[in-house]
């Protein structure tokens, strides 16, 4: 298992690597591509936090504000959409420094459904990383890949778009799964309860019919 989804060191980064780290106490990971010297292209988000999870962020847009990196200039609060940041600045969660994953394609069935989403896919890559380097620059050139959406239009969706064309997100996909089946136990549990409440009455409007 730890060999499925082993820790890659800064220095054994390949330029076009589609790399991940972990956010929000293990929660989700958030994804982007090595592009070289340090460098990594990622989709963030292009609203507040607060409209992203409104349970779990209650503080101000105001209070989101962050000091820029040093290093790469980067600054949560202003630069939004594809971004492009230092390594630190991407393994950044709460202030603490996640360490860093490498993404698997081509994942054979089998061992995907065993696998944690969010860290392969069974999709294939067919790009050389030079054409995948290019395709995020592209992107974050014209920041173009449109509004951030959890489900819809991640940063898994667009590092997979970035070596497949295609927007996968298994994390997502994992999550709408998640979403339907606690909606359907919702329904299910409202529907016995109904059916409950329908036999509780039944028999004492029996009783009720025979004292009478
Ligand atoms: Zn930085």
């Amino acid at each position: 298992m730890q060999l499925m989804w082993k820790v890659v060191r800064p220095e054994d980064l390949q330029l076009g690597d589609h790399v991940y780290r972990y956010g929000l106490y293990g929660l989700y990971s958030h994804h982007g591509i090595y592009v070289g010297d340090g460098y990594v292209i990622h989709f963030t988000r292009t609203q507040s936090k607060k409209t992203i999870f409104p349970s779990l962020f209650k503080t101000s847009h105001e209070q989101e504000i962050s000091s820029p990196c040093l290093k790469c200039g980067y600054q949560e609060s202003i630069n939004r959409g594809v971004v492009k940041t230092c390594l630190n600045c991407f393994q950044q969660d709460s202030q603490k420094l996640r360490s860093l994953h490498r993404y698997e394609y081509g994942w054979p069935l089998l061992r995907f459904k065993f696998a944690r989403r969010g860290t392969c896919t069974t999709l294939l890559n067919t790009k050389l990383p030079l054409q995948v380097v290019d395709k995020a620059n592209e992107l974050h050139a014209d920041n173009a890949f449109g509004d951030y959406s959890l489900v819809n239009n991640n940063c898994e969706h667009f590092a997979t778009f970035c070596w497949t064309n295609n927007r996968v997100s298994e994390q997502a996909a994992f999550f709408s799964e998640c979403l339907q089946k606690i909606k359907e136990a919702k329904e299910w549990t409202a529907e016995l309860l109904q059916k409950n409440r329908t036999h509780s009455i039944q028999p004492s409007s029996n009783v009720v019919f025979h004292r009478v």
